[in-house]
C-alpha cells in the first residue's frame, strides 16, 4: 500500500475515535517542538542500517513485514494505549483478543479452550512447560534435538528434567527413540514441534498421539513459527496428517508475529481444558477492583500486555480471515510452492547439494557443492556474502551432515554423524517469493557462479 493512501487512512479512523473523547475538556497532545523533525530524520537515517526485511529479495531468516492492517490498527490503538493485564486497563482491546484468540482455536478445530495472546513464543512455551510442569510434577520435558532451544532453557528456569530426543534424517522426532523414553515412565511432557524453526521439519504428531494409547504423558505442541501452515492445501500427506491430529493435543503455541502478519510482541498460548486456568489462580488486591468478566490477567503469566497487539490481530483477521481456500490461506500455499520449487532448481544445479528430502513447509537449505563438509561451510559463507552484493539476503545455518544423503560428501572420513556443515537457508515466507522466485535464482547463481567461476551455460542477469 502506499505510504499515502495508508496514511490518510490511518487519520481518518484516528478523526474517528478521538471522536470518542470528544465530550471532555480538551488535553492537548504535547507540542513536539522543533527538533522533532531532525530527530524522526536522524532515527530514519539509523534506520538505513538494517537488511530490507519487507522486500522479497530479503529471503533470509524467519521475517515477514506486518500487514498493513495491523500496522494502522496497531497504530490507533497507541492512541490509547491500552493495557490487556485487565478489563480496566484496556476494555475494548481485552474483548478484541478474546475474539482473536477464539479464532485462532476455531482455526485448530478446537471446540473449547483457555488461552491468550503473549509477547512471544518464547513466553507462550514457558506457560505451556509451567502448566505441564505442575499436572505432571517431577517429570522430565522431552523434545527433539531439533525443537527450539529456547524448551530446555525454560525447562531449567521451571526446575523441570529435560530430555532430547534425536531427530532422523530429515530433521523430525524419531519416534523409537521417542518410545524407548517413554518405556522409562519418566516423561511427563513430549513437546512436538509442527515446523522447526531451523529447517522447517514436521514432527509426526499423529504417530506421538497414537503412543499415548500405551504411555501417560502430556503432548505439547510448539507451532510458533509452523502452526498457521495448517491452512495450507498443498501439504504432503505426511505434513497433513500431523497438523490435522492438532485437535487431540494439550496445548499448542502459535506466534501471529512469525506467519500471522503482525508486529512483533504477538506470540499465543491456548490450552485444550479449560480448567487448567486454575493454576493461574492469584490474589491480586489492586487491578481487579470494578471488573466482574474473565480478565486475561488471571490467566496470564505476564502482567502488562500490549492491547495493541490484540487490536492488531483483530483487525488483520478480519480482513483475512483464516479460512481455507481464502486469502491468507494461499499466501502460505505460495511460500510453500515457493520452497518447492527452489529445492527443485537447487537439485538441478551442480553447485549446490540438496538434502535428502524435500521442504515440508517453506524453509529451504542446501550446501554449497564440495568435496568435504569443511569446505562446503567455506564456500557457503562466501556465496553468503557474494549474493548480499547484488542484494540478495539468505541466511547461514550449521546444520548436520546427516541430513545429506549418504553419499554427499565422499571424504566424510572416519564415519562421524554428527559433522555439521553450514549450509545456505532461505524462508520464503512473504507471498510474493514465488512470483520473485527467478529473480532469486537468477542472484543466486551470480552469486555462486563470482565465487567458484564457473557459470551456468546461460546468460546471467542481475
Ligand atoms: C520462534 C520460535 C520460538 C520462540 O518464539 P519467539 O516468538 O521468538 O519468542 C519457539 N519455538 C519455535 C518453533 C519457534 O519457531
Amino acid at each position: 500500500m502506499p505510504a499515502d493512501d495508508f496514511l490518510k487512512l490511518l487519520t481518518a479512523a484516528q478523526q474517528y475515535l478521538d471522536e470518542g473523547s470528544a465530550h471532555l475538556p480538551p488535553n492537548p497532545a504535547p507540542q513536539l517542538g522543533e527538533s522533532a523533525s531532525a530527530i524522526l530524520h536522524q532515527v530514519a537515517e539509523r534506520l538505513h542500517d538494517n537488511y530490507p526485511y519487507a522486500h522479497p529479495l530479503y529471503a533470509g531468516q524467519m521475517l515477514k513485514p506486518p500487514h498493513p492492517i495491523a500496522r494502522a490498527a496497531y497504530a490507533l490503538a497507541m492512541s490509547v494505549n491500552p493495557n490487556n493485564h485487565a478489563l480496566d486497563g484496556g476494555r475494548a482491546s481485552s474483548a478484541m483478543e478474546i475474539e482473536a484468540v477464539a479464532a485462532i482455536a476455531k482455526m485448530f478445530h478446537w471446540p473449547q479452550h483457555l488461552g491468550h495472546l503473549s509477547s512471544g513464543g518464547t513466553f507462550a512455551n514457558l506457560e505451556a512447560l509451567w502448566v505441564a510442569g505442575q499436572l505432571m510434577p517431577g517429570k522430565a520435558i522431552a523434545a527433539s534435538d531439533q525443537a527450539h532451544y529456547t524448551h530446555s532453557r525454560i525447562s531449567s528456569v521451571l526446575g523441570l528434567p529435560f530430555v532430547t530426543i534425536p531427530s532422523d534424517a530429515r530433521g523430525r522426532m524419531d519416534l523409537a527413540a521417542l518410545e524407548q523414553l517413554l518405556a522409562t515412565k519418566n516423561i511427563g511432557t513430549v513437546v512436538v514441534t509442527l515446523g522447526t524453526t531451523a529447517i522447517g521439519s514436521v514432527d509426526p504428531l499423529d504417530h506421538v498421539l497414537t503412543l499415548q494409547k500405551k504411555y501417560e504423558f502430556r503432548i505439547h505442541v510448539d507451532a510458533a513459527y509452523g502452526g498457521y501452515f495448517t491452512l495450507a492445501s498443498n501439504l504432503s500427506p505426511e505434513t497433513r496428517a500431523a497438523f490435522d491430529a492438532i485437535p487431540d493435543a494439550d496445548s499448542i503455541v502459535i506466534d501471529p508475529h512469525k506467519h500471522g502478519l503482525q508486529p512483533y510482541g504477538c506470540g499465543s498460548i491456548l490450552f485444550r481444558d479449560p480448567t487448567v486456568g486454575r493454576f493461574y489462580k492469584h490474589d491480586s488486591p489492586y487491578t481487579y477492583f470494578s471488573s466482574k468478566d474473565l480478565h486475561l490477567g488471571e490467566i496470564s503469566l505476564e502482567c502488562s500486555r500490549a492491547g495493541a497487539s490484540a487490536v492488531a490481530l483483530w483487525a488483520t483477521q478480519q480482513l483475512l480471515p483464516y479460512t481455507p481456500g481464502g486469502v491468507f490461506a494461499r499466501g502460505l500455499e505460495s511460500g510453500h510452492a515457493a520452497a518447492l520449487e527452489l529445492h527443485r532448481r537447487l537439485t538441478g544445479s551442480s553447485q549446490f547439494l540438496t538434502p535428502s528430502s524435500q521442504p515440508q513447509l517453506d524453509i529451504v537449505f542446501w550446501a554449497a557443492n564440495a568435496p568435504t563438509p569443511e569446505a562446503s561451510s567455506v564456500l557457503a559463507q562466501s556465496i553468503f556474502d557474494e549474493a548480499a552484493k547484488i542484494d540478495l539476503h539468505i541466511a547461514l545455518a550449521k546444520l548436520p551432515a546427516r541430513f545429506f544423503p549418504q553419499d554427499t560428501w565422499k571424504d566424510t572420513s572416519p564415519k562421524n554423524t554428527e559433522i555439521n556443515v553450514t549450509c545456505l537457508r532461505s524462508v520464503l515466507m512473504k507471498p510474493e517469493h514465488l512470483l520473485w522466485l527467478d529473480h532469486l535464482w537468477q542472484r543466486l547463481e551470480t552469486a555462486a557462479g563470482t565465487v567458484t567461476g564457473q557459470y551456468p551455460n546461460r546468460t546471467n542477469v542481475t
